[in-house]
C-alpha cells in the first residue's frame, strides 16, 4: 500500500481533513463543457486551501475531526 504525505502547496502544513470523496467537477473549457473523474478534495486545516487528487490516491491523514 502506497501512501502519500500531504503537504499543503500554500502554507506547507501535513493537516487536512477530507471535505469529499467522489466529487466531480464541471465547467467549461473553450466553449466545451467538461466533467472531470471523481476526486477526493482534502481542506488544508491551517489555512483552508482546498486540494484535489485522484480518487485512488490514498492519503495519510490525521482525523482531525475525532481528536476533541
Ligand atoms: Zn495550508
Amino acid at each position: 500500500m502506497e501512501n502519500k504525505t500531504l503537504s499543503c502547496p500554500v502554507c506547507q502544513s501535513n493537516k487536512a481533513e477530507i471535505a469529499g470523496e467522489n466529487v466531480k467537477l464541471s465547467g467549461q473549457f473553450e466553449n466545451k463543457e467538461f466533467l472531470t473523474t471523481a476526486l477526493v478534495v482534502l481542506r488544508c486545516i491551517k489555512c483552508g486551501y482546498y486540494m484535489f487528487f485522484d480518487n485512488t490516491a490514498k492519503f495519510t491523514t490525521e482525523e482531525e475531526l475525532s481528536k476533541k
